[in-house]
């Protein structure tokens, strides 16, 4: 999980009483064991405001005494940690054809996952999917309900685009006109986060991934269409309707390949699952899942090297536009796709000169692969569920 690297000042009016407990939790967290005494003196809190709220987060069993430190004059003072064990948050991602599930404890440590191929995405047989998903989350883990902090549900957008949600094949049928907070709301009885599969794959590389020290990045999703996340200045980029970072649309190519969408030459008709199944159905071969696709790079497949070069052309020009627009300081690449392909992919792009990013000394690379695998998008929706609760420095919202 990220490092705290300094503490915000809490305030002692009561109306910032959900704050301060970020605050002392942050602060715990990044310094068990400690007191009272240091928590008020290093957050600006009273000690008797200190107090208050330890008493609560013990409670609630969030902190733990862990006894009383010595070798110090006057009185013992109690020592407390932090519980990673006393709560939990899920993370639920929903694709086109599965169900993904992350299990995180507050450390943000993963102890349970799942992934469940999916028929039909649709609302009606989807979200008893994830009811039960949720269910067989919590019986594993050895929880009860009431440990859950919430869940994160993460799909992919666009969501209530008009007619370019109603034909584009790459997000959910018959979800753009549901409001999915509220819906799963009801189904799950607990709170929900409700977020667009790149943008969390983006907080989860943040939280505990290869971005993990870096304020400024784009990350580009490989889900059945092309998404993409963006942080800028720790905060996550969301648009005026939650559509931010529809990169898969696009045109890369004037008058090329016909879209879903109804443009031509989309970046995501290049770079996609649903692209690659349809460059190798047109071959005669068929992509049942992303092992097929390791296996065929394992054995160096021509018709898969050819669609590897021509979407690495592609990305390539969709780089130079993201470093033009962003200046980030690296674009991480991750999501559906096998990690042997993605490094492929990333080992043939041609990194336009044309750009910002293009400068001597740089100490990372333009573009890297994410860490967290198939699970990133459904480990950053349990991340964004456990950093409302616990961290007052994290602003991924602005
Ligand atoms: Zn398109």
């Amino acid at each position: 999980m990220k490092d705290i690297k300094t503490h915000p000042i809490g305030g002692n009016a009561g109306r910032n009483r959900t704050h301060n407990r970020r605050v002392v939790l942050d602060y715990v967290r990044a310094n068990e064991p400690t007191g009272r005494a240091e928590i008020a003196k290093s957050c600006g809190l009273s000690f008797q405001a200190v107090s208050n709220i330890i008493e609560a987060l013990e409670t609630e069993g969030l902190l733990v005494a862990v006894g009383h430190k010595t070798g110090v004059r006057g009185q013992p003072a109690a020592q407390y940690k932090f519980n990673p064990e006393s709560a939990f948050a899920i993370g639920v991602e929903l694709r086109p054809n599965a169900l993904i599930c992350a299990t995180l404890n507050l450390k943000g440590d993963c102890i349970y996952r799942e992934r469940l191929s999916l028929e039909d995405s649709s609302p009606d047989k989807a979200i008893p999917q994830v009811c039960d998903m949720v269910d067989r989350a919590i019986a594993h883990c050895k929880r009860s309900r009431a440990q859950l902090l919430g869940v994160g549900v993460v799909m992919p957008g666009p969501f209530g685009a008009a007619d370019m949600a109603d034909m584009n094949a790459a997000i959910l049928p018959d979800w753009e006109n549901i409001d999915i907070k509220a819906v799963f709301e009801a189904a799950l009885e607990c709170p929900i986060i409700a977020e667009n599969d790149a943008t969390a794959a983006a907080i989860s590389e943040r939280v505990a991934g290869v971005a993990r020290s870096m304020d400024t990045f784009c990350f580009l999703y490989f889900g059945a269409g092309l998404g993409l996340g963006v942080i800028t200045n720790g905060h996550a980029q969301n648009g005026a309707y939650g559509n931010f970072g529809e990169i898969g649309h696009i045109v890369t190519q004037v008058g090329g390949t016909k879209c879903s969408c109804g443009n031509e030459g989309c970046l995501e008709t290049y770079v996609s699952r649903l692209s690659v199944q349809k460059f190798m159905a047109n071959r005669g071969i068929d992509i049942a899942d992303a092992d097929s696709l390791t296996k065929l790079l394992e054995q160096n497949n021509p018709a898969l090297i050819e669609w590897i070069d021509i979407a690495a052309t592609h990305l390539s020009q969709a780089i130079g536009i993201l470093e033009n627009i962003f200046d980030p300081e690296t674009i991480v690449f991750g999501g559906a796709m096998p990690d042997s392909v993605t490094d492929a992919l990333i080992s043939r792009l041609q990194l336009p000169r044309g750009s910002v990013a293009n400068r001597k000394n740089r100490k990372i690379n333009r573009v890297m692969r994410g860490s967290s695998g198939h699970y990133t998008a459904a480990i950053g929706g349990a991340s964004m569920i456990i950093h409302q609760i616990t961290t007052p420095s994290m602003a991924l919202y602005s």
